[in-house]
């Protein structure tokens, strides 16, 4: 199939290229490069020995999309562009509602006016109401989200729901990823947060590499085994074959379907440091600091739903995530910039 990947040349994108060519698709890239850069890309096509057709430019330029979907006779979308920050997105909203949901509707006007059907759009755990029991199904409670990105993907996902329920013959696949982290196991491409990370592994992993003095573990009073958080750790080439598992699903089905990507096991912030330092023979310093506002105790998918109706599973380990993570970090410590 041509797909038309908007956000490829970011850290998920770039992956989900790298498995759909191996899968035999064609990728054609949309980004505006506003946190990635097209070495990325460029990377991508060294591990897959194919170039990837990139446009730089802005999902919300209607008449661009147009012509690359017309172009490049596309068949399905896969939507990952988005701004993606948490704490960004509480400090300044507007921007957030701004780009994504614009974003994806600019892209559900030119699907509709060049006749493409099918899309699978990157949304998240963060749509999970705080209040359900674990692991997460897909018909939990969603909702109630604490801060306005999550709440963009909660309005994305509607807004593609009604686009589905629009015509019969729609098909969309919103799919729910837990926790990302890794990287390609060739380390020419990987995860380069700008500035200070916020999230667990690039902080572990840029810490480990002497940019951060120390990681602060953010409570060691939560009601679990060791009191740190628990979270479903995903490796990203797993989460970039369920977008292939998806596009397969998506040539069987119409209507909206949503699935969960994760591993279904939660890993505490201790055990990833432990598991970091074990598959990377390195230290990480750490100290305890208060809790984190908003942050959930335990978070981790139940992957029963995608595993019957998207034939996928994660396979990748908790060691991989690590060792695969630190290969990049080591050989990049300062990403694409290198
Ligand atoms: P990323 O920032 O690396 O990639 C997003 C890409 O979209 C970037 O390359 C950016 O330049 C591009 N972009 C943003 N707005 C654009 C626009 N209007 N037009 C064109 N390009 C635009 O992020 P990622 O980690 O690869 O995440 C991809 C998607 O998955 C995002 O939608 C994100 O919200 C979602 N997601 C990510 C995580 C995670 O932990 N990484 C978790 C859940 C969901
Ligand atoms: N965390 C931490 N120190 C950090 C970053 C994260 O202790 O510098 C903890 C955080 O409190 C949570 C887990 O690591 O329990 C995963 O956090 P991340 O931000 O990566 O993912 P999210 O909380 O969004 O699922």
């Amino acid at each position: 199939m041509n797909v038309l990947v908007t956000g490829g040349a970011g850290y998920i994108g770039s992956h989900t290229c790298v498995e759909l060519t191996e899968a035999g698709h064609t990728p054609i890239v949309i980004d505006n490069l506003s946190n990635s850069s097209p070495k990325s890309l460029e990377r991508a096509a060294e591990i897959c020995g194919r170039q990837i057709r990139f446009y730089e430019g802005d999902v919300r330029d209607v008449g661009l999309v147009e012509q690359i979907i017309t172009e490049h006779n596309i068949d399905c979308v896969i939507h990952f562009a988005g701004l993606k920050s948490v704490s960004e997105s509480v400090k300044m909203p507007l921007p957030y509602y701004r780009n994504n949901l614009e974003s994806t509707m600019a892209l559900c006007d030119a699907m509709t006016h060049t006749g493409v059907k099918k899309i699978v759009f990157s949304s998240s755990a963060t749509v999970y109401s705080a209040d359900n029991i674990m692991p997460l199904s897909e018909s939990a409670k969603t909702g109630d989200c604490t801060n306005p990105y999550g709440w963009t993907k909660y309005m994305c996902e509607q807004i593609l729901r009604d686009f589905a329920a629009a015509s019969s013959e729609r098909s969309v696949v919103l799919l729910r990823y837990f926790n990302p982290v890794g990287a390609h196991p060739s380390g020419l491409i990987g995860e380069h947060p700008n500035g200070v990370p916020n999230n667990l592994m690039p902080y572990i992993s840029q810490t480990a590499v002497g940019k951060r003095e120390c990681l602060s573990i953010f409570g060691d009073d939560y009601p679990t085994p060791d009191g740190t958080g628990v979270r479903d750790y995903i490796h990203v080439v797993d989460l970039a074959k369920g977008h292939v598992a998806a596009l397969k699903y998506l040539g069987s089905h119409t209507g909206a379907s949503v699935f969960n990507l994760g591993t279904g096991k939660g890993t505490s912030v201790r055990q990833m440091v432990a598991a970091f330092e074990q598959a990377c023979g390195v230290t990480v310093p750490c100290k305890t600091a208060p809790r984190r506002a908003g942050d959930l105790a335990v978070c981790y998918a139940s992957v029963d739903k995608s595993a019957c109706e998207l034939d996928w599973k994660a396979e990748k380990t908790i060691e991989d995530m690590c060792r695969d993570s630190w290969n990049w970090q080591k050989n990049n410590p300062n990403g694409y910039d290198d």
